[in-house]
């Protein structure tokens, strides 16, 4: 059993001994039985992923009033046409990344910070760029507010990577684009790993990407569905 759920057992004999469990600890239940329900069963076993995602509480990331579903198997509205990804999504995304605590990683779609706030506790440094300037406002105040501080945020088109920062080690793409930019690929270490969701439409399939000793390699992953990339190097802006 995964370490993370060692300490839920103990949790339900505390709940049985005082008759009634706090918000916080019914979300941290909600979380665990996300992990157990949704990510091991599934066949996701990167302890430090499994252990990120207990730690950081995905409800608090979302609108207060929609909270209590923050923990089902689903993608979530997060407003201005964007979603947080299904957490399974997000658990395979991140173990495929392959992340080790010294890697500089690049975000392109902020979002509501979710899944930066992930990558934070998995790497050393996070660069993380959201198009849309209320969701990269929302972002700021959530990873400020919870803590998170190894995260440099940047509101813009991330569909150029981030040149000023380059090279990263891993880079996910939280949108979907009709091509692989071509700025993430020249921005990626040697070694370096890079995930995104690829294709015209709305349904799209995620590829990773290797760069070793100069030549890049793709593989394709699973069939998903993202919002748009939208930018330069993704879906062109008037059309999107
Ligand atoms: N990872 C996010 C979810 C992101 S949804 C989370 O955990 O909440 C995809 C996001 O990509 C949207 O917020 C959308 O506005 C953003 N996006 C789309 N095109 C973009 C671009 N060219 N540069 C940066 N962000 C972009």
């Amino acid at each position: 059993m995964p370490k993370v759920l060692s300490s839920m057992n103990r949790m339900k004999r505390d709940e049985k001994k005082t008759g009634s469990v706090s918000r916080q600890g019914a979300f941290e239940i909600s979380r665990k039985k996300m992990l157990q329900d949704q990510i091991i069963s599934r066949g996701i076993r990167d302890e430090n992923v499994l252990q990120a995602m207990y730690d950081v509480p995905r409800h608090l990331f979302i609108e207060e009033g929609m909270s209590f579903q923050a923990y089902q198997d689903s993608p979530l509205n997060i407003g201005w046409g964007a979603t947080i990804s299904q957490p399974f999504v997000v658990a395979y995304m991140l173990s495929a990344l392959d992340l080790k605590f010294e890697d500089k990683v690049l975000e392109v779609g902020t979002g509501c910070g979710y899944q930066a706030a992930l990558l934070s506790r998995l790497s050393h440094h996070v660069y993380s760029i959201e198009r849309v300037k209320e969701l990269f406002f929302k972002a700021r105040d959530n990873l400020k507010q919870n803590n998170y501080l190894n995260i440099t945020l940047k509101c813009g088109d991330g569909s150029q990577g981030w040149s000023e920062f380059a090279p990263y080690d891993a880079m996910i793409v939280a949108a979907g684009s009709p091509k692989v930019p071509q700025p993430l690929i020249d921005q990626l270490s040697e070694g370096g790993r890079l995930i995104l969701p690829v294709g015209e439409g709305i349904d799209q399939e995620l590829k990773l990407i290797r760069k070793e000793k100069s030549k890049v390699t793709m593989t394709s992953l699973l069939p998903v569905r993202f919002v748009k990339l939208k930018g330069e190097h993704g879906h062109q802006v008037e059309s999107a």
